[in-house]
């Protein structure tokens, strides 16, 4: 069994419901179990036009390989209509493998860690909000990339079934 972290994200229709569905989607196959999901962000779009995103992350063990992990991932965005018409269009939903525990590879079909892992506010948030002291070899420990996002403007989003603040914009001091 591998541990791995998936983020989920999209800007088209209601996607807080397709990320909600999605992750139902993921928790019915036989071969993971979701360990944790994290909160609900808004982001702005990186790069890319179109509105707001909502993005989460969840941490799973799974008897996947990679690959096969890619392929479940690619399945479940098709079921929700995912087309690709351009580069970084608007999408209804989008999974990235953020990580696969003891992988560490960099070919077309599938980079692990994945290559912006660091870069985005709302990969690195919602993933440290489930895994505070994630560390991976090749990088260290992800808390210490968090003052190189500051700048992206992203907002935790009421949380209906968590302990943590509701209705509060994200404050880094605050984890
Ligand atoms: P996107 O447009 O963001 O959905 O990118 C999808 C493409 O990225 C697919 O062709 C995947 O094979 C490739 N890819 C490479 N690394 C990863 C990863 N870690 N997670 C998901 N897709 C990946």
């Amino acid at each position: 069994m591998a541990l791995a972290f998936i983020g989920f994200g999209g800007n088209i229709g209601d996607t807080r419901q397709v990320i909600t569905d999605a992750i139902v989607c993921l928790a019915l196959r036989r071969e993971l179990q979701i360990l944790a999901k994290s909160c609900f962000y808004q982001s702005a779009p990186v790069d890319a036009p179109g509105g707001d995103y909502i993005n989460a992350v969840v941490q799973i063990e799974t008897e996947l390989s990679p690959y096969g992990l890619l392929n479940v991932c690619q399945n479940i965005e098709q079921a929700f209509g995912r087309e690709r018409p351009y580069e970084n269009a608007p999408r209804t939903l989008d999974l990235d493998i953020l990580s696969f525990e003891g992988v560490s590879q960099n070919d077309t079909e599938l980079t692990l860690p994945h290559p912006r892992i660091l870069e985005r506010s709302f990969v690195l948030l919602p993933l440290l909000e489930i895994a505070p002291d994630f560390f991976l070899p090749s990088i260290g420990k992800l808390k210490a990339y968090l003052p190189q996002v500051a700048n992206q403007r992203i907002e935790k989003l009421p949380c209906r079934n968590c302990n943590c603040q509701e209705n509060k914009t994200y404050s880094q001091s605050s984890h």
